[in-house]
């Protein structure tokens, strides 16, 4: 990649990240309106859901300033105690707002139930009403405008917020439904609607905080990543095929790794050297990903009858036996009779030793004057 071309990519990023803010910003200040107008109706109407439905449009404001923190604290420069960066503030920045949402689903719920043994007559005017179908409306054309806006930025985040709004649309609906209910038939369905909002909520917290656990544990790559960078260091010329391919999550956009490719055994660490070096910059260049090591299996330069021998079978014990994903890094060498490959098992085998002794066992049977020398990997990555 040319200085320039980086320097671009780079100014860009700045610009989408202050896109992004800007757009959290109209959420947020549209969020606190709401919430205030919604909160003053709610308690002079002594409606408990509109009340809740205030307490949601505050937690969601909450939600986007606590998320405009992280983006900035995740956006530290890497440093001598953090050489890594700090992308995984996000997470942890995602997990307050997880807990946050979780508060306040479980008061509303309390207050709910509390509702429901104990109802509160509600009160509606004419002019609290209005004001929440306005709200309701407002809450429709943010949803639209944000999400609209974040899957122009590439912005996942603010998608989901986008799509949090349209949901929040249809929870202040509901309200204003609950109040004509009870204004044409005096049935006032409060405290229920309350409830299920506040069920609601409780759920969307449960799968923030699910999905900020999950990567704080380290997920499987994305099958998506993990094609475009295989595939990319394959583009390179002289590269026969990339396997193993480890990458650690440390934030959004900030995935590092290493992966092993094959090459011809005759090439010289001149040679390979180049080739690391452009399968690197080329992964770097296509998807962002930070390659800090490339492996190298040395495949034959000209498979003689045994080694084709030994490939074929080896094809065929990954189309047959269950728990093997694949093999790789196969090496030949036909003068001392030896060979060593890489075999995927898949998680799901009972005893993953087991298979691997097993393939080698049926290895040796076929080809007794052989040995055999194979590593035992584990399916990281599609
Ligand atoms: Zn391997």
């Amino acid at each position: 990649m040319s200085e320039q071309t980086i320097a671009d990519s780079l100014m860009d990023n700045a610009k989408r990240k202050k896109e992004i803010v800007r757009v959290s910003v109209i959420g947020i200040v549209a969020n606190i309106a709401l919430a205030t107008f919604k909160a003053v109706v709610g308690l002079l109407s002594n409606s408990i859901a509109i009340v809740l439905d205030a307490v949601n449009n505050l937690s969601d404001a909450a939600s986007s300033i606590i998320t405009i923190i992280g983006t900035k604290l995740a956006g530290k420069q890497a440093d001598r105690a953090h050489p890594f960066g700090h992308g995984r503030a996000e997470y942890l920045t995602t997990i307050v707002v997880a807990v946050l949402v979780l508060w306040a689903g479980i008061t509303s719920l309390v207050e709910s139930i509390r509702g429901i043994i104990n109802p509160q007559v509600p009160t509606y005017e004419t002019v609290s009403l209005v004001i929440v179908a306005a709200a309701v409306l407002v809450k429709v054309v943010l949803g639209h405008y944000v999400k609209g806006q974040g899957k122009r930025l590439g912005a996942d985040t603010l998608v989901a917020s986008g799509e949090d709004a349209t949901m929040d649309a249809a929870i202040s609906a509901s309200t204003l439904a609950a109040a004509l209910v009870y204004l044409i038939s005096g049935v006032s369905l409060e405290a229920w609607l309350g409830a299920v909002i506040s069920v609601i909520i409780i759920k969307s917290g449960y799968e923030i905080l699910q999905e900020a656990l999950s990567k704080i544990l380290g997920e499987r790559v994305d099958a998506d990543i993990a094609r475009a960078v295989k595939e990319a260091a394959c583009a390179v010329e002289g590269v026969r095929g990339a396997y193993d391919l480890i990458l650690t999550d440390y934030g959004p956009q900030r995935l590092q790794g290493s992966v092993h490719v094959e090459v011809d055994e005759r090439l010289t660490a001149r040679y390979i050297d180049q080739l690391t070096r452009s399968i690197q910059l080329s992964v770097m260049r296509s998807t962002g990903v930070v390659l800090h090591t490339v492996g190298i299996y040395s495949s034959n330069a000209v498979e003689g009858s045994d080694a084709s021998a030994i490939r074929s079978a080896l094809e065929q014990i990954v189309a047959e036996e269950e728990y093997v994903l694949q093999f790789h890094g196969l090496y030949v060498d036909e003068s001392l009779k030896g060979a060593n490959f890489d075999l995927v098992v898949s998680f799901d085998a009972p005893d993953r030793h087991a298979v691997l002794s097993h393939v080698i066992d049926v290895l040796q049977e076929r080809f007794p004057e052989y040995g055999f020398a194979a590593i035992l990997d584990s399916d990281i990555s599609d």
